[in-house]
């Protein structure tokens, strides 16, 4: 017997995050979600995390220089046509990231500016968020903070929808080509009308990606999800807007599938 496919390639991308024990998050999201878009997905582990739906327990750093030997080894191999990064974990990580990313080529880059867990605990240390956009939003095609993110990055509130726009403006300053503030948070809810909206701003201006809010528990991992479904389809050759859009919908039936595991914020069902 021969194998069908042994002569097809699938696009190639590239996750740089950390693992989450409980997989709803982290580099084990995002493999689930490249798979279930038809996109190869290869990883290159930050940090391991124990972790479960309640939150995060104990933090585990792989050191930067072993990052960098795990970068070497995909990026000299394989031919990545769009990267992720999500939970980068410290300063010394993220530049061996940013000098393997100049050395190699790598197609797009979509950066997850990772902060803090919903439980509250950091992924990222607070010197490391100077390094994250001097250094790492640069080279993003595009950033996806959510509120509170984009609060830590820009140094201010943001509590409307105005507010909101002019972060984007702000964010774009640091050299990223498109910024998505993804509004699943913080809000006035009176202003979104019980939905979830999510803002982009990229060079043709503001585009707004609006849903009905979900209410559900399971939460976890949205961000991460959204991310890595937008690489997929960059991966893919699609446009950035219609990565989004695209991206929205997948993450939306993900969550509306989603069942019941452990006794917190539960993970999303990538297998619908
Ligand atoms: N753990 C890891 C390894 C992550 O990368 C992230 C988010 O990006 C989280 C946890 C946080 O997940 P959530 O805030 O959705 O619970």
């Amino acid at each position: 017997k021969t194998c069908l496919k042994e002569g097809y390639s699938p696009p190639c991308a590239l996750i740089v995050a950390g693992s989450d024990s409980c997989a709803g998050a982290g580099i084990q999201a995002d493999l689930k979600t490249l798979l279930a878009l038809g996109v190869y997905g290869t990883s290159v582990v930050t940090a391991v995390t124990a972790q479960n739906t309640l939150g995060v327990q104990g933090i585990y750093p792989i050191e930067p220089w072993f990052v960098r030997q795990q970068l070497e080894s995909i990026l000299s191999d394989i031919p990545i046509t769009a990267v992720k990064t999500g939970m980068l974990y410290s300063a010394d990580t993220i530049q061996e990231l940013v000098l393997a990313l100049k050395q190699y080529s790598f197609g797009q880059l979509v950066v997850d500016p990772v902060l803090v867990a919903k439980g509250g605990q950091y992924l990222l240390t607070e010197d490391a968020l100077e390094t994250l956009k001097k250094d790492l939003f640069p080279l993003a095609t595009l950033i996806t903070p959510n509120i509170p993110e984009v609060c830590a990055l820009i140094g201010r509130e943001v509590e409307s929808l105005q507010d909101v726009r002019e972060a984007a403006k702000e964010l774009l300053g640091f050299g990223a080509k498109a910024v998505l503030i993804k509004g699943g948070h913080n809000i006035a809810s009176s202003e979104l009308d019980d939905s979830c909206i999510d803002i982009l701003l990229d060079s043709q201006g503001f585009e707004v990606y609006a849903r009905p809010r979900l209410h559900t528990l399971n939460t976890h991992g949205t961000g991460c999800t959204t991310a890595s479904a937008i690489c997929a389809y960059l991966a893919k050759g699609f446009a950035l807007r219609d990565a989004v859009a695209n991206a929205k919908e997948y993450v939306f039936g993900c969550m509306e599938h989603s069942y019941r595991i452990g006794s917190g914020h539960g993970p999303l069902n990538h297998g619908f």
